[in-house]
């Protein structure tokens, strides 16, 4: 199975951006056995904000982990549309990550040594987009996170709300199909809190993309259009 053809195909119309059948998962530690996930299915749905709730522990990182090609599932399968990306090749999965996904993470994970501009170029670079049209969209973005005029400090002078909106224009610089986002707002006070949620709600409305993101408070649920619980190894459709 060739990268081309998995990537040209996700570049088709799908329904269902993501799909898990029957995803077991379960870590070895010194002989034993911890099992997080027992077949378990779930679809998120293009051009949809779908969550994952779970109690700290539970298992959603391991699942994001799992769906971005990070981590494998111990059975069972992932589909990127109808490719299932589970079975490709550790590198195939690292350049269908870089291409179709977008991560934003509770720790932000900018990187220290380069401007906050640089951090937003680097995803754009690694995708050979020509450096002159990154620049323009890294400023185009900059302005939509309101950080224009901190496009050239370094990422420890900026306040935590401004790492994670810089981390956002990172994360969709190279308009990737699907965000991730594990605890975004997990280390923002309440104001920094709705601003993040709300840019990641506008992604969904105006761009069409499909966002996916954990969180262990469910206050959030009334704005999202599907919603999974973890518990027991268990996925349970909430909404
Ligand atoms: P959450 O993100 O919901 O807090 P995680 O997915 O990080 O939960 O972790 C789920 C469980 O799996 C935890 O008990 C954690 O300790 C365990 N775990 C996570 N990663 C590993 C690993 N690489 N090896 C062993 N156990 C792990
Ligand atoms: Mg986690």
């Amino acid at each position: 199975l060739s990268l081309y053809r998995v990537l040209f195909a996700f570049m088709a119309d799908y329904k269902s951006a993501i799909t898990l059948r029957a995803v077991t998962k379960y870590y070895t530690d010194s002989g034993n056995e911890l099992k997080i996930f027992d077949k378990v299915d779930a679809e998120f749905n293009a051009g949809e904000f779908s969550l994952i709730l779970g109690r700290s522990g539970s298992g959603k990182s391991t699942l994001l982990n799992i769906i971005t090609g990070v981590d494998v599932p111990s059975n069972g399968k992932v589909f990127f549309g109808d490719i299932c990306v589970s079975e490709l090749t550790e590198d195939e999965r690292t350049l269908n990550r870089r291409e179709n996904v977008g991560i934003v993470f509770q720790f932000f994970y900018l990187i220290p040594t380069l401007s906050v501009l640089e951090n937003i170029i680097l995803p754009m670079e690694l995708n050979g987009i020509n450096s002159k049209q990154s620049r323009e969209r890294a400023y185009y973005l900059l302005e939509k996170v309101y950080l224009k005029d901190k496009a050239d400090r370094f990422p420890d002078t900026l306040s935590g709300g401004e790492q994670q909106r810089a981390a956002i224009a990172r994360a969709i610089a190279h308009k990737p199909k699907i965000i991730i986002a594990d605890e975004p707002t997990g280390n923002l006070d309440s104001d920094n809190r709705n601003q993040i949620i709300e840019m990641l709600l506008n992604l969904v409305k105006k761009e069409a993309r499909t966002v996916i993101m954990a969180t262990h408070g469910d206050d959030i649920t009334d704005m999202c259009d599907c919603a999974y619980y973890i518990r027991d190894c268990r996925l349970d459709k909430i909404k």
